[in-house]
């Protein structure tokens, strides 16, 4: 009989509740102080968690632990080492240190590093995050884990996004403190994230070089069918999909994902799949898990789970949705409005520090999604628009208006509105969900971030967000704090907040063409690929604003710019590099083969009887036309990737792979997609788009 969810939900998580019951009271204690409140861990209580720890886990069958980490590319890394430990009569025994769930040094050489680790002291560290719960994964204790090196620079994403959430915990309860709460000990930052991906069958996938080197489509004619019936946006799941589903979720549970919503989404093959929120450096672990565990079971159903941005053009690419918000640990979300004047003008000031973040901040958050694969969605006619503004809904707009302007809101009410004083009217939270092309939408107690590509790792954006907010809540704080009369200069404050930073808030579509006018007079920034949204990092304000919080050093903030330059520059040269062999050894000589065969059929029928061969002779003419279009444009393509060896700097090579090298790729497949719609379907050399989108039946 199969086991019910609430019986093996989390059995694979060494969580709270495992703790509880196994460890002794006092180190039990220890380890929730470090938990809650972070403070340190003394080595003789991490050599007691370390053996209980192991005792769990080898009971689970594991044999291995791993430091597990996040590096700086977009995936997970981790190295095992058994628990095994000889003894002097030739047996062995099971061990596992404080010292070794504490920290370990992977030999970390050929992780991305930007200069930061001269490779004399290659090392590196990892050093355990007791926040986010170890847990076994096929037969490996995974231990989460920061990866620094030694000079203590952050080599990950996790020990930057660990250092927001600390900012924004230590600025929230400044402000707190200031409307009198010292209940609150900490506040935490908390994500939802959806997921989109792509689910195609294997054998498909094998026939295309493209999707293996680079995870999405060099090439492809438009399938005669689309996305354009929208009959596969929540509609049934087909069996297999479901079998997937169910398998994938067994899994995540598990592993103590809250896995939750699952559904069809736009395109087809394309479906979405949601958990519910958790803290924020949970969710950045379990999200990685997440996607880890997608590919993998898709593997065990035959198929391939495409996490690319954009595996597919003509139909929708794949984002991811960061739910974010703040709560304290008494239970209370910041960013839900109150009942009270006192909670809401609360309420109120935080929901300014986020408008006047994203607003200040454009630039970082914009980067902080910035990749490869997102550049295909963002400013590419696709949604959403590179351009980040707030949606906030009609009413919520209409209720700062009228605060700013002073006036009475609603016809129940003839008060004119001031913070503090009035009770905020009641929004109707559906209202606010409406808007789906917002790139920053509030809805009702959070906001959604929906600028994330597919496979970005979560902790990017959040680091941004997090830490621009923890700057407008620490200029918050330094004023409030200065108050002689505190209510008027709240009241003052979130006036000045709203008059300053309204060009940021927008309600309309944001997929209109006219946005982008608007969006220039408001001065709002457009920055439509990656190299252009990196070569912020570094500007003087945002450089200042990161130093400040504690979140980057300088050094990191230069080395980060250098490695995502690079990353862009390599998925740009590998994608051009597999389109110039495709084109080379596949389509070429398809449309040679092709255009000798019709030249062939057209002598023999002259020669026969000289019959007529229209049909034949412009084919022939226009394949030949397109061959040697292609033939030129491939050469153009291969004296670029010669050219920008000569470039120097890694945010000038990137500019030149954008600028130069795209935009060839670009012309080149334009001209092998309208070759594809004539040579015979028995001699294109891979699956067609209509194959692959309706390959999993
Ligand atoms: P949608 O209409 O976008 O599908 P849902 O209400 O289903 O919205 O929520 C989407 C995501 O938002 C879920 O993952 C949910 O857990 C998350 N979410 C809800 N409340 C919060 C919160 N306070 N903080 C962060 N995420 C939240
Ligand atoms: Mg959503």
């Amino acid at each position: 009989m199969e086991k019910h969810v609430e019986d093996f939900f989390g059995e694979m998580v060494f969580n709270e509740s495992v703790m509880r019951a196994r460890l002794p009271k006092e180190t039990f204690k220890q380890l929730m102080k470090t938990i809650k409140n972070g403070e340190k861990l003394d080595l003789s209580v991490a050599n007691v968690v370390a053996n209980t720890m192991k005792d769990w886990a080898v009971e689970k069958g594991a044999t291995h632990f791993t430091h597990w980490f996040q590096p700086l590319t977009c995936i997970t890394a981790e190295k095992h080492d058994s628990f095994i430990t000889p003894t002097s009569d030739g047996k062995i025994i099971m061990e596992f240190s404080g010292k070794e769930l504490v920290q370990g040094e992977p030999d970390a050489s050929s992780f991305p590093s930007g200069g930061l680790r001269a490779t004399f002291e290659a090392r590196g560290y990892t050093a355990w995050d007791p926040t986010s719960y170890a847990f076994i994964k096929d037969g490996i204790l995974c231990i989460p884990t920061a990866f620094c090196s030694y000079t203590g620079e952050a080599l990950d994403k996790k020990t930057p996004l660990l250092r927001s959430m600390e900012a924004i915990n230590k600025e929230a309860l400044r402000v707190l403190r200031l409307f009198g709460d010292s209940d609150v000990t900490s506040v935490k930052t908390t994500v939802g994230p959806e997921q989109e991906y792509f689910l195609i069958d294997k054998e498909v996938y094998d026939k295309r070089e493209d999707l293996i080197f680079t995870g999405r489509t060099l090439f492809g004619a438009k399938s005669p069918k689309g996305q354009e019936l929208e009959d596969h946006y929540f509609g049934t799941i087909k069996p297999r999909v479901q079998e997937f589903m169910k398998d994938l979720n067994k899994e995540l549970w598990k592993l103590g994902i809250l896995a939750k919503t699952e559904h069809n989404e736009v395109a087809p093959a394309q479906h979405e799949l949601a958990p519910v929120f958790s803290t924020t450096n949970i969710a950045c672990d379990h999200n990685q898990l997440t996607m880890e565990l997608l590919r993998k079971i898709a593997a065990k159903h035959g198929m391939v789970c495409l996490l690319h941005e954009k595996p597919f053009a003509g139909v929708n690419g794949s984002g991811k949705h960061n739910n974010w918000s703040i709560s304290t640990d008494t239970g209370k979300n910041l960013l839900d409005p109150g009942s009270t004047p006192a909670s809401n003008a609360q309420f109120l000031l935080f929901l300014c520090a986020v408008i006047k973040a994203v607003d200040e901040y454009q630039d970082l958050i914009r980067l902080s999604v910035a990749s490869a694969g997102n550049d295909h969605r963002l400013g590419a006619n696709e949604a959403p628009p590179a351009i980040i503004s707030v949606f906030l809904g009609d009413e919520l707009s209409e209720i700062l208006k009228c605060l700013e302007e002073g006036k009475p809101y609603g016809h129940h009410d003839k008060q004119k509105m001031q913070i503090g004083v009035t009770v905020l009217p009641e929004f109707n939270k559906d209202t606010t969900d409406r808007n789906r092309t917002s790139p920053f939408a509030f809805t009702g107690n959070k906001f959604e971030f929906r600028m994330l590509g597919s496979q970005d790792s979560i902790a990017c954006a959040n680091i941004m967000i997090n830490a621009a907010v923890a700057e407008e809540l620490s200029k918050f704080a330094d004023t409030l704090e200065k108050a002689g009369d505190f209510q008027k200069t709240l009241q003052e404050l979130i006036l000045a907040t709203i008059r300053d930073h309204k060009r940021i808030i927008f309600n309309g579509n944001g997929y209109d063409e006219s946005w982008v006018k608007e969006a220039e007079k408001r001065g709002l920034s457009n920055l439509k690929s990656t190299p252009e949204a990196l070569a912020k990092l570094l500007d003087e304000k945002n450089k200042t604003m990161l130093v400040k919080h504690g979140i980057f050093t300088e050094t990191e903030l230069k080395s980060r710019f250098e490695i995502q330059n690079e990353n862009y520059s390599k998925i740009i040269s590998i994608e051009a590099a597999t389109m110039i062999d495709m084109v080379k050894r596949m389509i070429l000589p398809a449309g040679s083969k092709f255009s000798g065969e019709l030249a062939e059929r057209i002598s023999m029928k002259k020669n026969v009887g000289n019959f007529v061969c229209d049909y034949e002779e412009n084919l022939l003419k226009t394949v030949s036309v397109l061959t040697g279009s292609i033939f030129s444009k491939v050469e153009k393509l291969e004296k670029n990737l010669v050219e920008v060896k000569k470039i120097q700097g890694a945010g000038e090579t990137a500019l030149y792979y954008r600028n130069v090298v795209f935009s060839s790729m670009n012309e080149l497949r334009s001209d092998i997609d309208e070759l594809e719609t004539i040579i015979p379907k028995e001699d294109w050399p891979f699956p067609t788009y209509g194959e692959i989108l309706y390959s999993v039946r």
